[in-house]
């Protein structure tokens, strides 16, 4: 048989071009899409006459245009998924973020008719929240880390726990992050166990603070041993360095009351008497992105002239939304207006019954779906390993992989999570007034697309192994 190069056989970007006759607004995009299809036809051997590459080409174009940054519906029941934005928002919130989008006082003094400080308007609350004596606010509680140490510790030494030298994620390390402040890493201690008195023989004229640095995602059990936080702060104190907590996701809650394993509270870690706490705005505290530092004036008085400031600083919509969220925890409203503890503090029950909702919604559209039990997560790096009793709609088929791609390119995309062979929604990170929004993007896109989960598929569904209820 004689080989023909495919070459030969392709269009050029002009031929594909005249059979699409797209606007002249629209040429050199299409130019640039003809041209990657082509390539692309040239790398796997493909032909076709010039109206087939329009067409490819038209198409790319079209998946070009479709944007990336969608709402999406979290069933994966984690509740704080980094990947899918953290802490959704409350009603106050959004009120108050869309009340800042136009011209707002954010560096403007109403009373005194002159420039205010942008610092001002979150800093009261936050510290009356945390018992602290002044606060402050920047981007992401990274940053808030990173100015910490740059403000207190740069060409000093900082004495941080082997057990706590961690990284949280998305490449975060606590000795790069060290690094990049200025200041110097001293390791002490195990990476099991540290006592205060390893901290204390560390401290030398050198140093300039002690770091701690709640574990995140990650557990140490058994044989462990960690400084009492009231210790470290009197060994700041007595040899004159700053203590920093940084909580990672800090709470002004108490977590043990919603079944949780105690995490240390905001205000908890301020009585301890540390210099500075940083936590972040958008995990368990349940607002938009930021990095929130209480503590002491001085301290944070040298975090807020800190020339790197001007570049960490928030912008008004974080300032508006944070401040509306902070609120919130002034009313003693939390646990019924933010969503993240709504969340949490769901019951059982109540997520059962809706589970059944939809499962009974799905059923009569002809998807095989069945309410289980399963176990959700807070997420977020906090309380790592626990989890909350929940319940899911599991679909399941032949193609798990499939389905759950199907429900990704639902509208809203449903993120799901694959449990025992089937794809199970968990309806803990889902709000209830969601899921009449849920039950009709799974059966619109498996009607559509995947069809894995619809009862007209050949590979029917059928109900798996596993305890269902
Ligand atoms: C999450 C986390 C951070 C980073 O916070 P961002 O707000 O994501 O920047 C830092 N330290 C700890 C301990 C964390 O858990």
């Amino acid at each position: 048989m004689k080989r023909v190069d495919p070459r030969r056989q392709l269009p050029s970007v002009d031929a594909v071009l005249r059979a699409a006759r797209p606007p002249d607004a629209d040429r050199e995009r299409f130019a640039r899409a003809a041209r990657d299809v082509l390539a692309r036809a040239r790398e796997s051997g493909a032909t076709g006459d010039a109206a087939a590459f329009a067409a490819e080409a038209r198409a790319l174009l079209d998946e070009r245009a479709r944007r990336t940054l969608r709402r999406v519906l979290n069933a994966t029941g984690v509740i704080l998924q980094t990947n899918l934005g953290r802490a959704p928002l409350s009603a106050r919130a959004l009120a108050a973020i869309a009340e800042a989008a136009g011209a707002v006082s954010v560096e403007f003094d109403l009373a005194a008719g002159k420039r205010g400080e942008r610092h001002g308007h979150a800093a009261r609350l936050l510290a009356d929240l945390a018992g602290a004596e002044d606060a402050c606010v920047v981007n992401n509680n990274a940053a808030a880390v990173l100015l910490a140490l740059a403000a207190l510790a740069t060409r000093k030494e900082v004495i941080v726990a082997r057990g706590e030298l961690v990284e949280i994620g998305g490449g975060f390390r606590i000795p790069d992050v060290l690094r990049r402040s200025g200041a110097k890493l001293v390791e002490v201690g195990t990476t099991n166990r540290t006592y205060a008195r390893d901290y204390a023989a560390a401290i030398t004229e050198r140093t300039g603070a002690i770091l701690r640095v709640h574990a995140s995602n990650f557990k140490l059990t058994g044989f462990v041993a960690r400084a009492d936080g009231r210790d470290l702060a009197a060994l700041a104190r007595e040899h004159n360095v700053a203590y920093i907590n940084d909580l990672g996701s800090g709470t002004f809650l108490d977590t043990a009351k919603y079944g949780l394993p105690p995490e240390e509270t905001v205000a908890g870690a301020v009585g301890e008497g540390a210099d500075v706490v940083t936590f972040s705005g958008d995990k368990l505290l349940g607002g938009p992105q930021a990095g929130l530092c209480v503590g002491r004036a001085s301290p944070i008085a040298a975090i807020r002239a800190h020339p790197l400031m001007r570049a960490l600083r928030p912008d008004k919509l974080t300032l508006a939304g944070l401040i509306a969220t902070l609120e919130v925890y002034r009313d003693g409203t939390a646990e019924t207006e933010l969503p993240v503890w709504r969340m949490i503090a769901a019951a059982p029950r109540a997520l059962a019954d809706r589970a059944r909702a939809v499962a009974d919604r799905l059923s009569a559209a002809g998807v095989r779906a069945e309410v289980i039990e399963t176990r959700s997560a807070v997420g977020g790096g906090s309380l790592p390993d626990e989890t909350q009793p929940s319940f899911a709609v599991a679909l399941s088929g032949p193609h798990v992989t499939r389905l759950a791609a199907a429900l990704r390119r639902a509208d809203p995309p449903v993120i799901a999570r694959i449990v025992d062979e089937r794809v199970a929604l968990d309806l803990r990170s889902v709000l209830p007034e969601d899921d009449e929004l849920l039950a009709r993007a799974v059966e619109t896109a498996l009607e559509e697309g995947g069809a894995d989960g619809s009862s007209e598929h050949p590979d029917r569904p059928s109900p798996g192994a596993g305890r269902s209820v």
